[in-house]
């Protein structure tokens, strides 16, 4: 792959958003006028920093349909304020009632982590997460990158000994979905506004077809109900 000199660096990108811009006022005359104004997104897309997967363009969205947080492997952490002031300032300022979390195939971190684990250490399978805490990655923590994926180390610890990467992709997601659904956010939102329905979605991203497909896992709730995407109730 060819290196970018500082000097071209900026040459395709300025010129093609020169391109962009004018392409858009012709076929969409007053839409970015208009959109400057406000924006109103009808979702939260949690998803991987993966350059392969810019969320508007493989939705086919115009802008401001989609409210967006990127990072390593599409993570909503607990502490993290980076994800959780995205949530937030979406749910409480912007009204807005559909998070989804969209993971991928082929994803670098979950690779990361799934390639780090130390076998040898590995106790047994644990399907009720019991000695989940028994974590050995051979890589250090000491870094931004090792610290962020901890919680998909310990996740990986919690799977059967004979899981793929694509389990593990899986799971990482449905990790999220209960993140995002237990969040604080969630919780302040429905003691401001009762009985509003706020739902978490589950998708995985396939770069190989391009396509988008939901894993099942939408969980939804008004703060007295929790359902899952068919209006169950279901436990979380
Ligand atoms: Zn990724």
């Amino acid at each position: 792959m060819a290196a970018w000199s500082v000097a071209k660096l900026s040459v395709p990108f300025l010129e093609g958003n020169a391109q962009w811009s004018a392409s858009m006022n012709t076929s969409h005359p007053g839409f970015l006028y208009n959109l400057s104004l406000a924006q109103a997104p009808p979702i939260v897309w949690i998803g991987c920093s993966d350059s392969r997967i810019p969320e508007s363009v493989i939705t086919d969205q115009l802008p401001g349909q989609i409210f967006t947080h990127r990072n390593i492997a599409n993570q909503f952490q607990v502490k993290d304020n980076n994800a959780g002031a995205v949530v937030e300032y979406a749910v409480d300022h912007l009204n807005v009632s559909n998070i989804v979390i969209v993971g991928h195939t082929g994803c670098g971190g979950i690779k990361a982590v799934y390639d780090a684990v130390n076998f040898t250490s590995y106790i047994s399978d644990h399907p009720d997460h019991t000695g989940c805490a028994h974590i050995v990655s051979t890589k250090p923590t000491d870094d931004p990158l090792n610290n962020f994926l901890i919680p998909i180390t310990k996740l990986r610890q919690c799977l059967p000994a004979n899981a793929t990467n694509m389990d593990l992709t899986v799971a990482n997601v449905q990790m999220q979905v209960q993140n995002v659904y237990k969040s604080s956010i969630f919780k302040k939102a429905w003691e401001t506004t009762p009985g509003r329905e706020m739902c978490v979605h589950g998708w995985l991203y396939d770069l190989s077809t391009g396509l988008l497909s939901s894993l099942g896992m939408t969980t939804c709730g008004n703060g007295k109900v929790t359902t899952d995407g068919n209006g169950k109730p279901k436990k979380v």
